[in-house]
């Protein structure tokens, strides 16, 4: 589904993708970890195209299509989707409005307003979100947590072909962690993909982790099956180098 071919990218002038690359399939669910600062942010901001990432050199196929000549609106049409790691508030537009003029825009016309309003309020109930969401700005005063979970209804409103879900458990309380993988899980099927960035396992939790890659300074330096998820948490990035430099 998608192909990552040795990723260069840089911003300001400063190199922070060093030859990336990354081969994601239909059904797949991968997940990225890596220290602070390593590029996680700026690896799912390139492939979803902000403008201030500046592509070097390198190739992203996304179902056998070159998606890095696209504008961003253009690969959400194509399928992908980035929740963000700090998603932006967007004061005088409700979510209501907001959602569905996506879903418009995704689908190339208007969803079917009963059904569309029945799956709305069942992914809000799923997500443990008030109703009053609905009529509320975008983002505009939610908790983090609440952010967090109106990036994963769109998930499920938008059903992308491949979702980027950038440290949507960062910040969330253990019972939201939880609410939130399982949100993720009703998204998730044979058809799609998820790339996953995060600190900690429980995200993972319900869904077949096919590969786990590890970001540093720019480089995959490490990928594995899923069992390295605990072993990074339990052991460290630094101790991984060690190995890695034995
Ligand atoms: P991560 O998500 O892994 O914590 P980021 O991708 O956000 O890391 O950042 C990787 C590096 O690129 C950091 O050193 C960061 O300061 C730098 N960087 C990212 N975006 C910008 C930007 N817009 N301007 C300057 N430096 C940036
Ligand atoms: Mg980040």
């Amino acid at each position: 589904m998608l192909s990552v071919k040795n990723l260069h990218a840089s911003v300001d002038g400063k190199e922070i993708l060093r030859g990336i690359d990354l081969e994601v399939g239909a059904g797949e669910v991968h997940a990225i970890m890596g220290p602070n600062g390593s590029g996680k942010s700026t690896l799912a901001y390139t492939l979803a195209g902000h403008p201030k990432y500046i592509v070097d050199s390198g190739q992203v196929l996304l179902d056998g299509e070159d998606i890095l000549k696209m504008t961003p609106d253009e690969r959400a049409k194509a399928g992908i989707f980035l929740a963000m790691q700090y998603p932006v508030e967007v004061p005088g537009v409700s979510m209501t409005n907001f959602l569905r003029t996506a879903k418009t825009e995704v689908d190339g016309k208007a969803p079917a307003i009963r059904t569309w309003t029945k799956e709305l309020s069942e992914a809000m109930k799923r997500l443990k979100m008030d109703p009053k969401f609905a009529t509320r700005s975008v983002n505009e005063g939610f908790s983090g947590g609440e952010k967090k979970k109106a990036e994963i209804l769109q998930l499920l409103m938008l059903k992308p072909a491949l979702a980027l879900l950038d440290e949507t458990d960062s910040g969330l309380d253990v019972d939201a962690v939880k609410t939130v993988a399982s949100g993720i899980k009703a998204y998730h099927n044979a058809d799609n993909a998820l790339i996953i960035i995060t600190h900690n396992a429980k995200i993972l939790e319900g869904l077949q982790v096919d590969y786990v890659h590890v970001l540093d300074d720019a480089c995959i330096v490490r990928t594995g099956d899923g069992s390295l998820v605990n072993e990074i948490i339990e052991e460290g990035f630094t101790a991984l180098k060690e190995d890695e430099a034995k």
